[in-house]
């Protein structure tokens, strides 16, 4: 059990047993890389659209489901699979061939949730109510690569759409009841201690379903390697790193599940910094920095009321016309 609402010990309670991700590519592409918006990318995305565990899109999503079931099952033991479209923007396409994909997933009875990663621009009227009605069949939550709240450092990053752009969005999946989580990097070119509260401010006034942090890595290859290696701007150490996520578990909403709390670079391509290829390090330190000062944000009793609380949400949902 941990010191913070986990995404584990969270999704234990509310699915009733272990869950674990199936990463799969529905062979989306992305408009930040396809020219659409630019070339170029968010500079700190891999060839791979920040997707380098997922499933082959060569093979359907029901094969990429089967293949991956067969090697988790015998790892995990698991009976809750959460089908994970972790790469690229995954509601980039006509409303046809969201509903070709997702349709198919959410009538699955293996499948106990959708996760879907995306852009807030995005994400239309129509699609918001595409995604609504399919999250009254199963528990469905967006996730939405917000890293920054400051407006320099979302043009640095080409991200290729304002702050007012993702915040006006964050409010109509809250009108429509969507369940969405929000990833925020620390380390960004040029931003500090400052800059980080102000996101870590945000994330606390809007309450998502969910969190991912990380640090921000140097992956060789990407655009920010270049502008890495002419800037030479200084990356977070690994104390740095920790002190700032050790604020955020305790400034973030007491609702809002920690999906993750490190990156996980792809060994092979991380340049720098070294430290984060040590993931496993990186938590069990957090773990013990929590335990030292004695910090219990999430006393353990809490995590029923708060799948209950996610769960209502849910139900409250599925009873709308
Ligand atoms: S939105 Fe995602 S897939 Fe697209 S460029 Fe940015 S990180 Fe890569």
């Amino acid at each position: 059990m941990r010191r913070f609402l986990s995404f584990n010990d969270f999704f234990r309670e509310y699915f009733s047993g272990k869950s674990v991700k199936l990463s799969l590519d529905a062979g989306f592409s992305c408009p930040n890389r396809d020219g659409t918006l630019s070339n170029i990318g968010c500079i700190f995305c891999s060839d791979e659209g920040s997707g380098e565990f997922a499933g082959s899109k060569n093979l359907s999503i029901s094969e990429q489901i089967e293949s991956q079931k067969i090697f988790l099952e015998k790892k995990w033991k698991a009976k809750n699979y959460i089908a994970y479209f972790q790469n690229f923007t995954n509601t980039y396409g006509s409303l046809q061939s969201l509903k070709n994909i997702y349709d198919e997933v959410a009538s699955r009875d293996d499948i106990v949730g959708i996760s879907i990663a995306t852009r807030c621009d995005c994400l239309d009227d129509e699609k918001i109510e595409y995604l609504r009605e399919i999250s009254r069949k199963k528990t469905l939550w967006l996730e939405l690569g917000m890293q920054s709240v400051n407006e320099n450092t979302i043009k640095l990053i080409n991200r290729g759409y304002t702050h007012e752009i993702f915040d006006e969005t964050v409010k109509k999946l809250k009108d429509a009841n969507i369940l969405f989580l929000i990833h925020a990097i620390f380390g960004l070119p040029f931003e500090d201690q400052n800059d980080f509260k102000n996101t870590i401010k945000y994330i606390r006034e809007v309450a998502p379903f969910g969190v991912k942090f990380h640090n921000l890595y140097i992956l060789k290859g990407s655009p920010i390697y270049e502008l890495y290696k002419n800037k030479n701007f200084r990356l977070l150490s690994r104390e740095e790193y920790i002190q700032t996520i050790l604020y955020a578990l305790e400034n973030i909403n007491e609702k809002t599940v920690v999906h993750r709390i490190t990156g996980d670079p792809p060994k092979k391509n991380l340049f720098e910094p070294k430290w984060c290829a040590d993931k496993l390090s990186v938590i069990s330190e957090i773990d013990k920095r929590l335990k030292e000062l004695d910090k219990d944000i999430l006393k353990d009793d809490k995590i029923k009321n708060i799948s209950t609380y996610w769960k209502e949400i849910d139900l409250a949902f599925s009873h709308k016309t």
